[in-house]
């Protein structure tokens, strides 16, 4: 024992992409799977709750804080080793997830390409099923080393065992709260080509003449991504955000044929794409956008960002109780206007 370094009321707002949030009674920053039992005994001994942070890019701390034990799993290190012409990379949760994608782009490994640019740690990552322009982690993940708080075991839970979904996973759902994510295993191909389904990145790279390769493909998605405000960018207030604050609905048949037909009716098209279609699943950013916000909404400290109608931005000196504020306003505007009740993204810490 002894290891680990315990810190008192450390305040979260800088651990978080929105920054905003009060102070957390104990905070540790775990390097390795012994400080994270460590940290966890702590816990339990002190009788006080756990959360555990990874990048805190989908994460909205209340203004009081949080009165238990904020660990921080900063296990770092990315391993390689191939297996019938699959390369294995497996990766420390504490990882930040797009360094991760930069290393296996430059060896030339497909499968992660589109995910370039999204902030958070590699432990982030299985937790909502990360996903974006045609990729998502369920493709790619073998594997999960996690710590069971159940039984404090150290367990390797196989993809399938992970009950990956869009925007859900075993961690942010049935199990919630039971794991500590330790590392992740990305099985990639060598030599495999880019993905390149998503509308916004066959625009990018129409009249190209030859294929695009997978580094000129992670170019493209940061390129998009930074003018969406989805990139963080030193500097840039738009991208002061959690990402995405709200998750595009799926509908059932009926409902969604409705609002198909109300919008017609106003002479409105909902954008459509295969991948929408498929799940009937509605662009949340168009509801939001055809509910009386737009980009750039908002006056005071929180507000749309201007670059993308589905981001909530801080603006400088924002509180948590005005995000909510205006997610709320959203919410009730959406649901008044097309009956469909939309679902926050991120996390909620202390509320
Ligand atoms: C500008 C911007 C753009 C974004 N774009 C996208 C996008 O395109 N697609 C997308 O899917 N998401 C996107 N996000 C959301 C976010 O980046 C991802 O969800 C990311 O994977 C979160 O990882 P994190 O390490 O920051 O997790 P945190 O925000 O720290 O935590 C989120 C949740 O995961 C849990 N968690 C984190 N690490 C672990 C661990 N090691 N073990 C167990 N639980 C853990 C936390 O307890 C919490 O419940 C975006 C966010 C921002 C700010």
């Amino acid at each position: 024992m002894g290891h680990m370094r315990l810190q008192e009321n450390v305040v979260l707002a800088p651990l978080t992409t929105l920054q905003v949030g009060g102070p957390a009674r104990y905070f540790v920053e775990a390097r390795s799977m012994a400080e994270v039992r460590e940290a966890v005994g702590y816990a339990r001994s002190h009788g006080v709750p756990l959360f555990v942070l990874g990048g805190g890019s989908n994460l909205v701390v209340s203004d009081s804080g949080w009165p238990g034990l904020v660990l921080k799993v900063g296990i770092a290190g990315i391993e390689e080793s191939g297996h019938n012409g699959l390369m294995q990379f497996e990766v420390g949760a504490g990882e930040e997830w797009d360094k991760f994608v930069a290393a296996a782009v430059a060896r030339n490994c497909a499968g992660v390409e589109c995910l370039s640019g999204i902030p958070g740690s590699v432990g982030g990552t299985p937790v909502q099923n990360v996903g974006a322009y045609g990729q998502e982690v369920a493709q790619t993940i073998d594997g999960v080393q996690a710590l069971d708080l159940k039984d404090g075991e150290v367990r390797e839970l196989c993809r399938e065992a992970c009950g990956f979904n869009y925007r859900t996973s075993i961690f942010n759902t049935s199990e919630r709260g039971r794991y500590i994510i330790l590392r992740v295993t990305y099985g990639l191909t060598p030599g495999g080509e880019p993905c390149i389904q998503y509308a916004d990145l066959k625009k990018y790279f129409a009249g190209w003449s030859l294929k695009p390769t997978l580094r000129e493909t992670r170019d493209a998605v940061r390129r998009i991504r930074a003018s969406k405000a989805m990139l963080i960018v030193p500097g840039d207030e738009d991208c002061r955000s959690a990402g995405s604050f709200f998750k595009n609905p799926i509908l059932l048949t009926e409902k969604w044929q409705e609002i198909n037909q109300r919008a017609a009716a106003l002479r409105l098209h909902i954008p459509s794409y295969p991948a929408l279609e498929a799940q009937r699943k509605v662009s949340a950013a168009w509801l939001v956008e055809h509910s009386g916000f737009s980009k750039g909404y908002g006056a005071g400290r929180v507000g749309i960002s201007r670059k993308h109608a589905l981001a909530l931005v801080n603006r400088g000196g924002a509180s948590a109780a005005e995000i909510l504020a205006l997610k709320e306003q959203i919410q009730s505007r959406v649901e008044e206007i097309w009956g469909i009740r939309l679902e926050p993204e991120p996390v909620f810490l202390g509320f």
